[in-house]
C-alpha cells in the first residue's frame, strides 16, 4: 500500500512565506511532501524598503527579486496567481486561475492598509503597500514637480505633501522624502521654500511608545530638513484637494495638499476575513504553535497573525522580524506533522531591537537595549536589511541585493 504524500500549500512569498518554504525545501525530500508556493507576482519585494522606492530614493527593481532566486523548483511547485478565497471545510484555496487543494495550509499573505473607515482615504490617498503602490506614489510626486514647473498659474498646494501617521512607516518615508525633495527642486528649477511637508499624527507624540530621547532626535533631524509636525491632530477625511483634520473638540480644518500619503496603520489580509476563519481586523489570534484555532491544518503567520505579548498583555506589533521567526517555527512544525509527530513547537519571539531610518544616512534605534542615533544607527539598519536577505537567500542574495553603501 502506498501512503499519500501530504501537500503543503504556502500562500504569499513575503518574509514569512519565503522563510517557511526555504526551510521546508531543505528539511523535506520530494518523497516526503509536495510543497506548493502561491504568490501574486513572480517576485518577492522587501516590504521594509518600500518607503525608499515610494520616495524615489531607490529604484523599485532594487527592492525586489525573483522568487526563483531562492526556491528550488525541483522541490517546490510555484503558482503565480492571486488568492481569492480559502475554503477550510473543503481544504482548498480559490485562485484567480483555478483552485488548489491542500493537506496543510500556511497563510502568509501580509497586511493591508487600515483606513478605519475614514472618508475619502481610499479614493484620494496613496499608501506604501507594495511595488505597484510605491511606483505610483514616486511617479505622482515627480509629476507634481514637473507640472508645477510648467503651469502658468502656479498651484502652490501642488508642492504640499501630507503624511498621515507618525508611526515607523510615516517617519521612514518622511526621511526619504526630505532627502528627495531638494533633488527634485534642483531638477525642476523650483525654489525649495515653495515646498511644504506636513506630518499629521493623531497621538500626542511622534512614534508613540518609542524611546522619547530618540524621538526628540528624529523630530529635530526631520524639522531641520523642513518637515512640519502636527501632532495630536487626527485626520478625519481626505478629498481631492487635501485632508480634513480635527481642530479642538468640535471643529475641523482643511489642509490643501497635492499629495496625501496614508501611513497610519495596517490590518491583516482581507482574504482571512472572507475565509470565515475567526479573526480580529483580519488577523488570526493563533495558538502557541501558530495554528488557527479550530483548524489543525492551517498555520497563519506574519501580518495575518496576532500574537500577544504576555508581559504587557497587548499584541506584538506586526514586523518582518517576527514574520521570519514565525516562518522558521512553522517549517519545523510542518516537518514534525509530516513525520507523524503530534507534539508541536511553541512560538516565542526573540526581539533584537528596532531601528527606524531617517533617510539613507541617519536613523534612530534600540538594539539589544542599546540606544543608537546617526550613522551608527543607519549602519545597523543596513545590516538588518542585509540579514533579512541572508535569512532567505543566503550570501549570494546578499551579494546581489545587499546594501553596501554603509557609511
Ligand atoms: P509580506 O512580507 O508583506 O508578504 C506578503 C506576500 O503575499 C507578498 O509577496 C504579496 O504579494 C503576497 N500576497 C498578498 N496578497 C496576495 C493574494 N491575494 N494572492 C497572492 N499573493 C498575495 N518590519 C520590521 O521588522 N523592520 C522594519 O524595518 C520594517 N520596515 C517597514 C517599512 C515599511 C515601509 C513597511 C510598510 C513595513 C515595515 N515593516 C518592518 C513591517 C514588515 O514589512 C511587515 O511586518 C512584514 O512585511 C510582514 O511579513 P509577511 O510575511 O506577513 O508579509
Ligand atoms: P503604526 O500603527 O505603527 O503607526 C500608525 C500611526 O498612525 C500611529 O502613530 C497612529 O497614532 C497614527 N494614526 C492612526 N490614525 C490616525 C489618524 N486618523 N490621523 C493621524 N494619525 C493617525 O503603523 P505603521 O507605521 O504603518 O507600522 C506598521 C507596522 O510595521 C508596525 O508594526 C511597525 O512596527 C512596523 N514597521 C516597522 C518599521 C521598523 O522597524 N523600522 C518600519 C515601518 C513599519
Amino acid at each position: 500500500m502506498t501512503v499519500k504524500k501530504p501537500k503543503i500549500v504556502v500562500l504569499g512569498a513575503g518574509y514569512g512565506g519565503l522563510v517557511t518554504v526555504t526551510r521546508l525545501q531543505k528539511a523535506l525530500s520530494v518523497d516526503e511532501a509536495n510543497i506548493v508556493l502561491v504568490n501574486k507576482n513572480d517576485y518577492h519585494y522587501e516590504t521594509t524598503w518600500l518607503h525608499e522606492a515610494s520616495a524615489g530614493t531607490m529604484h523599485h527593481d532594487r527592492v525586489r527579486y525573483d522568487v526563483d532566486a531562492v526556491i528550488n523548483r525541483s522541490k517546490v511547485e510555484f503558482i503565480r496567481a492571486e488568492v481569492q478565497d480559502i475554503k477550510p471545510e473543503e481544504k482548498k484555496v480559490i485562485l484567480n486561475t483555478g483552485e488548489v487543494d491542500y493537506d496543510y495550509l500556511v497563510v502568509a499573505l501580509g497586511g493591508e492598509s487600515e483606513t478605519f473607515g475614514i472618508e475619502g482615504l481610499k479614493e484620494h490617498a496613496f499608501t506604501i503597500s507594495n511595488v505597484n503602490t510605491s511606483r505610483q506614489l514616486r511617479d505622482h510626486i515627480e509629476f507634481q514637480f514637473a507640472t508645477y514647473a510648467n503651469e502658468e498659474e502656479k498651484k502652490e498646494e501642488r508642492l504640499t505633501f501630507v503624511v498621515g501617521g507618525a508611526g515607523f512607516t510615516g517617519i521612514e518615508f518622511l526621511g526619504e522624502l526630505a532627502n528627495r525633495v531638494p533633488e527634485l527642486c534642483k531638477e525642476y528649477d523650483i525654489d525649495y521654500s515653495k515646498v511644504r511637508i506636513y506630518c499629521v499624527e493623531a497621538a500626542p507624540m511622534v512614534l508613540p511608545g518609542f524611546d522619547p530621547e530618540l524621538v526628540k532626535y528624529a523630530v529635530a533631524q526631520l524639522e531641520k530638513k523642513g518637515v512640519e509636525f502636527k501632532i495630536g491632530t487626527p485626520i478625519k477625511g481626505a478629498t481631492a484637494e487635501g485632508i480634513i483634520v480635527a481642530k479642538g473638540e468640535d471643529e475641523t480644518e482643511e489642509i490643501k495638499a497635492g499629495t496625501v500619503v496614508w501611513a497610519a496603520g495596517v490590518r491583516g489580509s482581507s482574504i482571512i476575513e472572507k475565509s470565515g476563519i475567526e479573526n480580529m481586523r483580519a488577523r488570526v489570534k493563533v495558538n502557541p504553535d501558530l495554528r488557527a484555532p479550530g483548524h489543525d491544518d492551517i498555520f497563519v503567520l506574519g501580518d495575518c497573525s496576532l500574537i500577544i505579548n504576555e508581559e504587557i498583555n497587548r499584541p506584538y506589533p506586526p514586523t518582518a522580524q517576527i514574520a521570519m521567526q514565525q516562518g522558521e517555527t512553522v517549517a519545523r512544525n510542518l516537518v514534525k506533522l509530516v513525520k507523524g509527530e503530534t507534539e508541536l513547537e511553541t512560538f516565542t519571539p526573540h526581539l533584537k531591537g528596532t531601528v527606524c531610518s531617517l533617510g539613507d544616512d541617519d536613523a534612530i534605534g534600540v538594539v539589544f537595549d542599546k540606544k543608537l542615533t546617526g550613522t551608527k544607527a543607519s549602519f545597523m539598519k543596513k545590516m538588518i536589511d542585509n540579514r533579512a536577505l541572508f535569512m532567505i537567500g543566503g550570501p549570494s542574495l546578499v551579494l546581489k541585493k545587499g546594501k553596501f553603501n554603509i557609511l
